[in-house]
């Protein structure tokens, strides 16, 4: 078994290193530990060094976590893309949704989340290397979506997601985050909603190039919990 305390401390080490050479203006750096494919006692065992922000791609894997830990009020973000048949789900389980890049799907979510939880809080996925592989927004369509789903009662808009193409040329990687900075900056100074604070980007190769560049929110995975099982 990996010793899922000591790594946590690493990442909390990596994650101050690389503040130091942020704009202050950032703020603080929100950990999400993703635990997809990662068994139920891997999460506790984050718990239990105080990790309260958990990230999940699958729906139904996710649903059964997050049942079995209710009484952690843990707080719980869905990473993967949402097929519409599954959005209640979403909407009825989780506290973040970082994957929003259609209208539609945003509606469900509004519609189906409970009136007894407070909005669910969203941010946009943009494809921010145009890479066809990827789903997400392009950057010019931000604004337009942003503007709708700031509206929807069910929903808080809080930010933007990138997940910019795995490569080992760093210079690349750093150009894709500062792009999303920037592009996060436009929208915050157009947009009518305070909420609008959070920039989810950077993993476990990544997160600390992403956090030099501002990133409020990084998503680490196999630097915490080690490889997924299949
Ligand atoms: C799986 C996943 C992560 C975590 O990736 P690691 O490389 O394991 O840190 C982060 N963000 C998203 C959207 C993911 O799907």
């Amino acid at each position: 078994m990996i010793d899922i305390e000591a790594r946590i401390a690493a990442i909390k080490s990596r994650i101050q290193q690389a503040s130091t050479k942020k704009d202050e203006s950032a703020g603080e750096v929100v950990l999400v530990a993703v635990s997809k494919k990662q068994s139920i006692d891997s999460i506790k065992a984050a718990c239990l060094v105080g990790q309260r922000h958990f990230g999940e791609n699958y729906v139904q894997e996710a649903v059964v976590k997050i049942e079995q830990l209710q009484q952690k009020s843990l707080i719980w973000h869905f990473l993967g893309p949402i097929q519409s048949n599954k959005a209640r789900l979403v909407a009825e389980h989780f506290d973040w949704v970082h994957s929003i890049d259609r209208l539609k799907i945003a509606q469900r979510l509004s519609n189906n989340r409970p009136a007894s939880m407070p909005p669910l809080n969203v941010c946009l996925q943009v494809n921010i290397d145009a890479d066809p592989a990827k789903s997400g927004l392009a950057p010019g369509q931000c604004m337009e979506l942003a503007a709708v789903v700031a509206e929807l009662p069910g929903l808080r808009l809080r930010g933007l997601m990138a997940l910019p193409v795995q490569t080992s040329n760093s210079e690349q990687t750093r150009a894709s985050f500062r792009a999303m900075r920037q592009l996060f900056e436009t929208l915050r100074e157009r947009l009518p909603v305070t909420s609008f604070d959070s920039l989810s980007m950077g993993m476990s190769s990544d997160m600390d190039i992403a956090i030099e560049e501002g990133a409020s929110m990084v998503r680490v995975g196999t630097a915490i919990f080690g490889p997924r099982s299949p």
